[in-house]
């Protein structure tokens, strides 16, 4: 436990690891729920429609100033500006709002506050962490009419003059665009989640940053010291001296540390004794490929592709598609990028598309099987990735949840048929494009050898096989506890799948997140996998771990621990391993920070 004790400590989600200490500016946005109520006549209805039209058309206006002056040096952020401008004109702001003036005769701003709580009750339904966490763009929008509006300006973060750590409510993107860099040392918020468009923001800047506190702006007062640890996800305001010295060496140690991981992210993961394993990394938007390259992956191992379908009401049209996947596939060039099929049902779905109303639909009209019933979906998108891998040559194509033989035939089949009718019309595509499978269902482990026979690689997805195989709901927080990676029988269907594929003389990757646990690291490598495939923060420190390894000892350590007979033996086995054989790589992650003494309690 660090020694010290401070007027107040705050737990939420570390976003963007380091530490960053500073006094605070709070940043205080035009909130709606600060807005008041006043009946129309019936005569003053048109007016306020034009009015609330008006403030709608301002925000567009500067949303649109704003895009105009980032495209060239943060093309990836010109996306999220146009799903801002998208909500703006979005049925659910927009024609809500109108339709409240309209039918209640009640004011603008009070309308604008009903369509959002509107808004906020849809979004909490959702079970998709990430899809909830774009309530957090609405609310943004909300708040750049409600300020038109009002005409109470929000605070911007473009004018602050001294080196500070920001605290907001929630800060957009555009906002997160503007911060100037050098005039920022970190970055805490009421708001937000992992996956929040602002979290993905302050990763590419590089700013510690810990979201999601729930209420660190009632906490913390411009002026006051604080230390924001995105390592942990830890915010410490008005530390005592003591605990000051102790972040001071902390933030010491891991600037070191992260140092020297930069320098060597970009060396081969080789072991010891010469075993190579390729590093690749996982995306979900196009945003992330810069970060990929940055962070020293080797391509692109998964690129969850539904997300484009997630946010948007329709599906996308091959065009967008295309110019998607042709832009991740032209950033990484020359390395690999492998575009997953449409993944959606079960915990990731739309309104309008993909499976409602299903008792289980873990185990329903999920990935592949929804593909093969859509038919045209699954054609719209296999043409787009078809027709970049004829102009770039980097790209293969993986099928999501196959259980059977019978499953992927009948996947490769619309694929062949694509192809033939691409080939009609004279569309280039690349021809020995290679076609694999995620194994993330037990019946595939189960006859890994046969389709193993008719695929070019594996990727084996334990997210899935993990919930499918332990019957754990991997997104319902009941049962979480048993959701055991380490449990015998998924290193042992591991082990089924990776040497079923080996044997068939075909490149085996593991990409659930297990692959990015550096705690796990020993015994992946005794797998002989070709390739692991992670969140790209991961890379650098995964690949150093790989560096100090040993193929040798990791398959003597695998051989051990399939003989265990549970999930805790085994993690107990490994954190004695992993501190005793690479205690650098893993001393400074180590949660010792316990409970801090805070003098007005702790909030979180
Ligand atoms: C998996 O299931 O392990 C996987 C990588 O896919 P997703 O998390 O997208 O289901
Ligand atoms: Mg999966």
């Amino acid at each position: 436990m660090p020694p010290g004790s401070a007027r107040m400590v705050l737990d939420g989600i570390g976003v963007t690891p380091g530490i960053a200490i500073g006094k605070a500016h709070r940043v205080d946005r035009d909130r709606i729920s600060r807005v008041y109520y006043h009946l129309l006549s019936p005569l003053q209805k048109r007016e306020e429609i034009e009015r609330f039209e008006a403030a709608v058309s301002k925000a567009e206006f500067d949303l649109r100033e704003i895009r105009s002056k980032i495209v060239g040096d943060f093309p990836e952020h010109v996306y999220i500006l146009d799903a801002h401008l998208h909500i703006l004109q979005d049925q659910m702001l927009y024609n809500e709002t109108i339709r409240i003036i309209e039918e209640q005769g009640i004011n603008a701003e009070w309308a604008l506050r009903q369509a959002l709580e509107n808004a906020q009750r849809l979004f909490a339904k959702i079970d998709d962490e990430y899809i909830r966490g774009r309530f957090s763009d609405v609310d943004y929008v909300a708040a750049q009419v409600l300020s038109n509006l009002t005409g109470r300006n929000a605070q911007s973060v473009a004018g602050i003059k001294e080196r500070v750590i920001i605290v907001a409510h929630d800060l957009s993107p555009a906002d997160t665009m503007q911060l100037q860099v050098e005039k920022t040392l970190g970055f805490v918020t009421d708001m937000g989640g992992k996956t929040s468009h602002t979290a993905i923001i302050t990763r590419s800047l590089d700013i510690p940053a810990v979201v999601g506190l729930e209420n660190v702006t009632q906490a913390v007062n411009s002026g006051e010291l604080m230390v924001v640890d995105g390592t942990v996800g830890r915010v410490i305001i008005d530390p005592d001296e003591e605990l000051l010295n102790y972040y001071h060496e902390r933030q010491f140690q891991l600037e070191r540390y992260r140092k020297e991981l930069a320098r060597s992210a970009k060396l081969p993961a080789e072991t010891e004794d010469g075993f190579s394993i390729k590093i690749e990394a996982n995306i979900e938007f196009l945003e992330e490929v810069v970060a990929v390259i940055d962070n020293g992956a080797e391509g692109i191992g998964l690129y969850r592709t539904e997300y484009l379908y997630l946010n948007s009401e329709y599906p996308p049209d091959e065009e967008t598609l295309f110019w998607n996947y042709r832009e991740v596939a032209e950033i990484i060039y020359p390395e690999m990028v492998t575009i997953r099929t449409l993944d959606i049902g079960a915990d990731k779905f739309s309104a309008k598309m993909g499976p409602c109303g299903e008792t289980n639909p873990a185990l329903g009209l999920r990935a592949i099987r929804l593909c093969l019933q859509e038919n045209e979906l699954f054609r719209t998108q296999l043409r787009a990735i078809l027709r970049v891998s004829g102009i770039t040559r980097n790209v293969q194509i993986m099928f999501p949840m196959i259980s059977g033989v019978g499953e992927l035939r009948a996947a490769k089949a619309i694929l062949t048929e694509v192809m033939e009718s691409l080939a009609q019309e004279g569309t280039k595509f690349d021809q020995s494009l290679h076609v694999g499978i995620m194994i993330e269902v037990p019946s595939a482990v189960a006859v890994a050898d046969l389709l193993a026979r008719e695929v070019d690689f594996f990727s084996i997805g334990t997210n899935d096989l993990v919930q499918y195989t332990l019957a754990i709901d991997r997104v319902n927080k009941q049962v979480a506890h048993l959701y055991e990676p380490l449990h015998p029988a998924i290193l042992r269907m591991v082990k089924q799948a990776s040497d079923a594929g080996r044997k068939a003389g075909i490149p085996v990757s593991l990409c659930g997140e297990m692959a990015g646990e550096p705690l796990y690291i020993p015994i992946l490598l005794g797998f002989e996998l070709d390739s692991l495939s992670m969140n790209a923060l991961a890379v650098p420190r995964v690949k150093q771990i790989i560096r100090n390894a040993n193929l040798e000892e990791s398959k003597a350590c695998l051989d051990e621990v399939l003989q265990f007979s549970t999930a805790s033996q085994i993690n107990e086995y490994l954190r004695e391993l992993t501190w005793r054989r690479f205690r650098e790589d893993f001393e400074l992650f180590e949660n010792k920070l316990g409970t801090l003494s805070s003098t007005h309690g702790d909030l979180s």
